[in-house]
C-alpha cells in the first residue's frame, strides 16, 4: 500500500515538474524571439454545431444538426502577435487533418513575416492528433515543403495545453451564437466561415474542406513504425528533412542550434521513395529507429543521448520540495499540491532520465510478428 502510494506520488511530482519546466520554457522563448522565428500555439476547439435561426423540432432534437471543426491558435513574433482559425466540415482530428489546417497559417506567416526561418508550435499532447508518428513524420516534412529551414514541436505535460488558442475559439463561437441570435442561418461549416468572414473580426480565418485533408494523407507513408518513448516525448527539433531529435523536456538553451540536454535522441524516419521498413537494411545508416523492436538493432553511433547538462539542474533546483519515495509525508506533499512547489528531488528526475545504454543485436521480426503488425488496428502513437 505504501509503495503503490510512493509510485504515485513520484509520479506526481513528475507530473507538476513537466508542467512548470514546459510553461517556463514556453515563457521564456516567446521573451527571446528573434525576427527569424516565430511561436505557433495552437489546439482544436470543441467542435461548434451548425444552427438556424429558428429551428423546428426535428431539427433542434434530431441527428441532423451540423458539426463544424475549429482549430485555433496564436502566432508569436517578436514583440507582436495575432491569432487565427481555420474552420472545417470534416469532424477527423488525426494529424493529416492537423496538417491541413496549419498549412495556410504556415504560409500566411511567410507572407506576413519573410524573414522567420523557424518555427516553434506549440500544443496540448493528445496522441490521437499531435502526440503520434505521423504527426512527427508531417512535422520534419511539411516545415520544410513549406520553406522554414528548421522547427520545434513542443508538447505541454498532457492535460495542460490549453490556453490563448481556447481564447480563440471561445470568441469565434460567441460570434457566430450572436449572428445566428440575430436571424442569421448557420447550417453548414462553409456559410460560418462566409458569415464570419463578413464581420472584419481581427482573428484570421481559413477554411479547410475535406480534399486538403485527402492530399495531406496522400502523403503520409504506411509503413510508419511507433518513435520509442512517445509518451514522455515533449519536444521534437527538426533541422534536416525525415530527421527529429526528440526529448522528454523542451529545452532552447542553445538556439538556434539544438542542445543535448534530456538525453535527446534522433531519429530518422524511411523517406516516401525508400522501401518499406521491414525490408531496411539495419545495418546501413542512419538507421530507422522509428520502433521499439527497431530500437534492438540500434548501432551506438546512431543514437546521440547525452546526461542533463548542469545549466537544467539549476533550473530544477527552483522545486524546493523533494518528493521522496522513502520520505514522503502525506500531509506535506498534499499541502503543497495547490500552489506552492512540488518537485521529485533533482537528483531522482535525472536518475530516471539517464540514457539506457542500447544493446546491439540484430533481430529479425519473425513472419509471425510481420503477420500480427499488419492485422493490428490502425493507431497513432
Ligand atoms: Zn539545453
Amino acid at each position: 500500500m505504501k509503495t503503490v502510494f510512493s509510485e504515485e506520488m513520484t509520479k506526481f511530482g513528475e507530473h507538476v515538474f513537466n508542467i512548470r519546466h514546459q510553461f517556463r520554457e514556453y515563457r521564456d522563448l516567446k521573451e527571446t524571439l528573434t525576427n527569424e522565428e516565430v511561436v505557433v500555439h495552437v489546439d482544436y476547439s470543441e467542435n461548434w454545431t451548425a444552427k438556424y435561426s429558428e429551428e423546428i423540432q426535428s431539427v433542434h432534437f434530431g441527428a441532423s444538426q451540423q458539426q463544424v471543426t475549429l482549430h485555433t491558435g496564436v502566432v508569436y513574433i517578436a514583440h507582436d502577435h495575432w491569432s487565427f482559425a481555420s474552420i472545417s466540415p470534416s469532424l477527423y482530428h488525426g494529424p493529416e487533418a492537423v496538417w491541413a489546417h496549419l498549412q495556410p497559417v504556415l504560409q500566411e506567416i511567410q507572407q506576413r513575416h519573410p524573414s522567420v526561418k523557424v518555427v516553434h508550435m506549440y500544443t496540448d499532447g493528445p496522441t490521437t492528433q499531435y502526440r503520434n508518428k505521423m504527426n512527427f513524420y508531417l512535422f520534419c516534412t511539411c516545415i520544410f515543403d513549406l520553406g522554414f529551414d528548421q522547427g520545434t514541436w513542443n508538447l505541454f505535460e498532457a492535460g495542460h495545453g490549453k490556453g490563448a488558442p481556447d481564447a480563440v475559439g471561445g470568441t469565434i463561437k460567441r460570434l457566430a451564437d450572436r449572428m445566428v441570435a440575430n436571424g442569421k442561418d448557420i447550417p453548414t461549416a462553409e456559410s460560418l466561415f462566409q458569415a464570419l468572414s463578413s464581420c472584419n473580426s481581427a482573428i484570421k480565418l481559413f477554411y479547410v474542406d475535406e480534399t486538403e485533408i485527402a492530399s495531406v494523407r496522400l502523403m503520409c507513408p504506411s509503413n510508419l513504425k511507433t518513435v520509442k518513448g512517445t509518451l514522455q516525448i515533449h519536444q521534437l527539433w527538426t533541422e534536416e528533412r525525415n530527421n527529429i531529435w526528440h526529448r522528454k523536456l523542451s529545452c532552447f538553451c542553445s538556439k538556434p542550434a539544438h542542445c543535448s540536454c534530456y538525453a535527446i535522441t534522433r531519429v530518422k524516419f524511411p523517406s516516401a521513395e525508400e522501401p518499406r521498413s521491414d525490408a531496411v537494411d539495419h545495418a546501413s545508416k542512419p538507421t530507422d529507429i522509428c520502433s521499439s523492436d527497431a530500437a534492438s538493432t540500434l548501432h551506438p553511433t546512431d543514437v546521440e543521448q547525452v546526461t542533463a547538462a548542469t545549466g537544467h539542474a539549476e533550473a530544477a533546483a527552483e522545486c524546493s520540495v523533494s518528493v521522496d519515495s522513502s520520505s514522503l509525508d502525506p500531509n506535506v506533499v498534499g499541502a503543497s499540491a495547490g500552489k506552492g512547489p512540488v518537485c521529485m528531488s533533482v537528483q531522482d528526475f535525472y536518475c530516471r532520465s539517464r540514457p539506457k545504454i542500447l544493446r546491439v543485436t540484430t533481430v529479425q521480426p519473425t513472419t509471425a510478428s510481420r503477420k500480427r503488425r499488419v492485422n493490428k488496428p490502425k493507431r497513432y502513437q
